[in-house]
């Protein structure tokens, strides 16, 4: 069997790291099984989906590498095939016509809550052999319901949450198409995993509900139902359900906020399934590992000191040229322009850096203007050490400029002033970085330019 998954989100609100880890996993199962990733778009909640929500999805999805193979499928342009099946099903006798008015049901549903039982559609209109059909009451569209088998239960084999049976009486008869013939949403799921072959539905554990339902109507339609992996909830720190109204905040700002997509893939990964203890690990790694029997039962909770922890252990694993890629990139839209010093930088750097906007920030110091630190300037350069920052300056003035040599100078310069090198090493390093809180001075220094070393010493 050819493994199909699907990652199906709702426009509605911009998608949040607790959202699109329900299409990391169905792409990384994808991946591993050598299968196929489908993107299909749920976008027929026509109020609350919007343009802006399917960008961020879109944006959110390649930035993080998360490639669909086949779609975006939007359902909005799927609604003749749905019409197509309501009517083949009209044809077959799967569904049925219910005029019951809102009041009715509303009524229904009180005297129901008032006896403690589940309000659930009653059946009224549900055709019966050998019984008189009521009067059709005239200019009333009517819903269409689908019949639910009587008797018996819904069994599946959740990958996540082990088997659930649902009983039947638990289920009403659903309604698959409105009084103007639109299509239901648990109804364009089913046509739609029908559709696109999907083998395995993998996805968030508010849709347990649904399934019982949705597999009713695939066994109706003649297919057998795709394997389901029900996912725990994310939630935030404060340990409520992840959602936009609570603070979660769109994909796309971990990007803008200088996170790479490795790690974001990384710590979601992690999120929600477990290879032994390995909490760093590569795609390629994940991609390897990745199955649907180490996916974590309970609630996951967002970490961001962990989310901040894991991207710096990828910011070290990251290639020097690719983090100069992306902080050039940063520095362009800062207005610095920058040159084939930038991955020398980014490597010397790299290791004390979380996101790439922080690492941004240090390269910057190589290219434009660096006002030291007020109170570390006034600790470091002193008078008894001036003496010997002109005297290094004089030195550099002549000096190759690559760190072996420029080691050398500044060591000559202590020989000749007594001083120790922290003496030296911290006043230099605030006149040039801004901070005494840098890389080896000579490393530092030797990816500076000269003239600007010079001009930052002479200004002591
Ligand atoms: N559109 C649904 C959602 O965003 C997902 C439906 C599904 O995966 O079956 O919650």
């Amino acid at each position: 069997m050819k493994v199909r998954t699907r990652f199906a989100p709702s426009p509605t609100g911009f998608i949040h790291l607790g959202n699109i880890r329900s299409a990391l996993y169905p792409w990384a199962f994808a991946r591993s099984q050598g299968g196929t990733f489908i993107l299909r778009i749920e976008d027929t909640d026509l109020e609350r989906s919007t343009q802006a929500a399917v960008d961020v999805i879109l944006e959110g999805m390649r930035w993080l590498g998360l490639d669909p193979d086949e779609g975006p499928f939007y359902q909005m342009q799927r609604m003749d095939r749905y019409r197509e099946v309501i009517a083949q099903m009209r044809q077959q006798g799967l569904v049925y016509p219910c005029y019951m008015s809102v009041a009715a049901l509303d009524a229904l549903r009180e005297r129901q809550m008032a006896n403690k039982e589940k309000p659930r559609y009653d059946g009224t209109w549900r055709p019966e052999p050998g019984q008189a059909a009521a009067p059709v009451p005239e200019g009333v569209q009517p819903v269409w319901r689908f019949k639910n088998p009587i008797g018996g239960s819904v069994v599946w084999d959740d990958k996540v949450k082990g088997r659930i049976e649902i009983s039947n009486e638990e289920l009403d008869d659903l309604v698959i198409a409105r009084p103007d013939g639109t299509p239901t949403y648990n109804f364009c799921v089913v046509v739609d995993d029908i559709d696109m072959e999907i083998t395995h539905v993998i996805r968030g554990d508010d849709h347990v509900n649904n399934t019982p339902r949705q597999i009713n109507i695939f066994r109706a339609l003649g297919k057998e139902p795709p394997v389901y992996a029900h996912l725990p909830t994310v939630l935030n720190e404060q340990g409520e359900k992840m959602s936009k109204r609570n603070g979660a905040k769109p994909v796309t700002q971990y990007r803008d906020e200088g996170y790479l997509a490795d790690g974001v893939v990384n710590y979601l990964a992690r999120l929600g399934w477990s290879h032994g203890d390995d909490e760093i690990f590569s795609r390629e790694q994940f991609l390897e590992w990745f199955d649907l029997d180490h996916l974590g039962k309970s609630a996951a909770q967002f970490d961001d000191a962990k989310l901040r922890w894991v991207n710096a252990q990828h910011m070290k694993a990251t290639p020097d040229a690719t983090l100069a890629g992306l902080v050039g990139d940063l520095l362009k839209q800062r207005g610095v322009t920058t040159d084939d010093r930038l991955p020398a930088i980014c490597g010397l750097f790299k290791d004390r850096c979380d996101t790439t906007l922080v690492l941004a920030d240090w390269a910057q110091r190589f290219y434009g203007d660096v006002t030291p630190n007020a109170d570390e300037a006034a600790k470091h350069i002193t008078d008894g050490v001036r003496p010997a920052i002109a005297m290094l300056a004089k030195m550099l003035e002549g000096c190759p400029w690559t760190k072996e040599a420029i080691g050398e100078a500044v060591k000559e310069t202590l020989r000749a002033t007594g001083l120790k090198m922290p003496q030296l090493a911290m006043p230099v390093r605030v006149l040039v970085m801004g901070t005494a809180q840098t890389p080896s001075l000579d490393a530092v220094l030797s990816l500076s330019v000269r003239d600007k070393v010079l001009d930052r010493l002479r200004s002591a």
